[in-house]
Parts: structure tokens; C-alpha cells; sequence
């Protein structure tokens, strides 16, 4: 397991990339910061979040700057509206350009293997997954909150992978980007139970019990072991330690600002 995502500052734009995909030199990675846009307080200032209280403009100019930092096309990019399930969507060509249409289609997960296309999941807390098969040249991202983590949101898409593109999982790349760690995603007893009921007694070393009757999740530890369970190498595996909530100067954190916040982009792209 590798322990860090690594932080790119380009024209004043910073944004995370993962050094095991980078060293393959066959994909871009691009996970976006509050850092680098031109959006005003409470957004400021790069949110790439479409009905967040941002004009459209701002955050198309957002999707602008970054594309120009991170090297992607991105009025190509493929996005869907969020909703915390795992079905997964094949993108293809036709597919450019989802992101900025009126009425997106519901996707927690993409995966394709057109080179130039770049896909995206959106994020402010909830557990960011890219994948990299780099023999069968595929990607693939995935979002996975508390629901989508006890869902195997990211294993879906692994399992996509490897219907639609004949991946092993055995060669797949997976990075686990920043999200709200057990230090501050404190819950009720419905995650713990969530989690229990999907993945049994293995995963009760990620669910601690506070003097409060709360209890603190690892959510980002969860997925790990799912994905594990799908056939992923750990050494395959490289997750990052940030929280987001606890780097709120840095990261998107809709728990910290109490849901006024912008939106983070966790992109891939085959070049
Ligand atoms: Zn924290």
C-alpha cells in the first residue's frame, strides 16, 4: 500500500495526481482542491460543482483553468449526477461532454478505455477511487459515500472493468483519494450496521465506539478492504491519509461547512 497522493501547484492551480498511475505515463490524474479558481466566498474559490450556488460562468471557467493546469480537454469531460448507488456507466465517445448537459444522467461510477476522454466523479467528504488497468489500457472512477462504500461502489466498477474491457483484476491501479477520515466522520449506529451487514466481523476494526454512543467510521479503510476482496493487490494500492474535514483550507468538506461548500473533481483520463 502507498501512503500519498501528490500535490501539483501549476499557474497557481493546485491539485492532487497519483505517482503510481503518473509513472505509467499513460494517464492523466487530476483530483481538484479549493485552490486555483475564480469562484467568491463561500466557493472560493475552485468549485467545479454545477448548483452549488455558483454562476454557471464561474464554475465553467473553474473547469477551464483546471483542464489548462492538469492537461485535459475539459468540455470533454464525462460526469453524472451522483446518488449514492453502484451502478456503473461505460462511457464512449459519444459521451464527451456530460458534465455541462442540463440534465445528467445518475451514475456513482464511470469506467471507459477511449484514450482522450477524460471521466469524473465529484466530491466533499464522500471517498474518491481511481483505477488504472494499465494492460488492458482502461480507467475508471468512483464515488462512494457511507451508502456507496457499504454498496462496494468501487468494486462494481472494478467488476465493470473487467465485463467490459477483460481487466484482471489483478492488474488494476487503485487510488484512494482524500475524504472525511475516522477522526472526524462521527455517526450513529445506521453506518456501523450498514457496514457490519455488508462486510461482516471483518471490517468491525474500522468502526470505533465513542464514550458518546457515536461511533467514527473509516470509510477510505473500508473501501481498501473491499476492493482487497475484488481481487486488487494491496500493493496496488495507494491511499491517501488526508481528511478532508480536518484540511478544510484545502479540501472541499461538506461536514465542516455544514453543506456550504463547493465541489471537488476526481478525474482520469487515458491520454
Ligand atoms: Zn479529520
Amino acid at each position: 500500500m502507498h501512503n500519498a497522493f501528490k500535490l501539483n501547484n501549476i499557474d497557481g492551480v493546485s491539485f492532487l495526481s497519483v505517482p503510481s498511475f503518473d509513472e505509467t505515463g499513460l494517464c492523466v490524474t487530476c483530483f481538484s482542491t479549493r485552490l486555483g479558481g475564480v469562484s467568491r466566498p463561500p466557493l472560493d474559490s475552485m468549485n467545479l460543482g454545477f448548483g452549488r450556488g455558483d454562476e454557471r460562468e464561474t464554475v465553467l471557467e473553474n473547469y477551464r483553468i483546471l483542464g489548462g493546469a492538469a492537461h485535459f480537454p475539459h468540455e470533454r469531460l464525462v460526469a453524472f449526477t451522483q446518488v449514492h448507488k453502484n451502478d456503473v456507466f461505460v462511457a464512449e465517445e459519444k459521451d464527451a461532454g456530460e458534465a455541462f448537459v442540463a440534465q445528467k444522467r445518475e451514475y456513482d461510477a464511470v469506467v471507459t478505455n477511449v484514450r482522450n476522454l477524460p471521466i469524473a466523479t465529484y466530491h466533499a467528504d464522500c471517498v474518491p477511487v481511481l483505477l488504472l488497468d494499465p494492460k488492458r489500457c482502461a480507467v475508471g472512477v468512483a464515488h462512494a459515500g457511507w451508502r456507496g462504500t457499504a454498496l462496494s461502489c468501487p468494486a462494481a466498477a472494478v467488476r465493470k472493468m473487467c465485463e467490459a474491457f477483460s481487466s484482471d483484476p489483478g492488474d488494476i491501479l487503485v487510488g484512494i483519494g482524500p475524504a472525511i477520515g475516522e477522526c472526524c466522520f462521527e455517526t450513529d449506529g445506521d453506518v456501523p450496521e450498514a457496514m457490519l451487514s455488508s462486510f461482516g466481523d471483518d471490517v468491525s476494526h474500522f468502526i470505533k465506539r465513542g464514550d458518546n454512543g457515536k461511533f467514527r467510521v473509516s470509510l477510505s479503510g473500508i473501501n481498501a478492504f473491499s476492493l482487497i476482496k475484488a481481487g486488487i493487490p494491496q500493493k496496488n494500492i495507494t491511499l491517501s491519509r488526508e481528511c478532508t474535514c480536518c484540511k478544510s483550507e484545502l479540501y472541499w468538506s461538506h461536514r465542516k461547512t455544514h453543506g456550504v461548500r463547493g465541489a471537488m473533481a476526481s478525474i482520469i483520463m487515458l491520454k
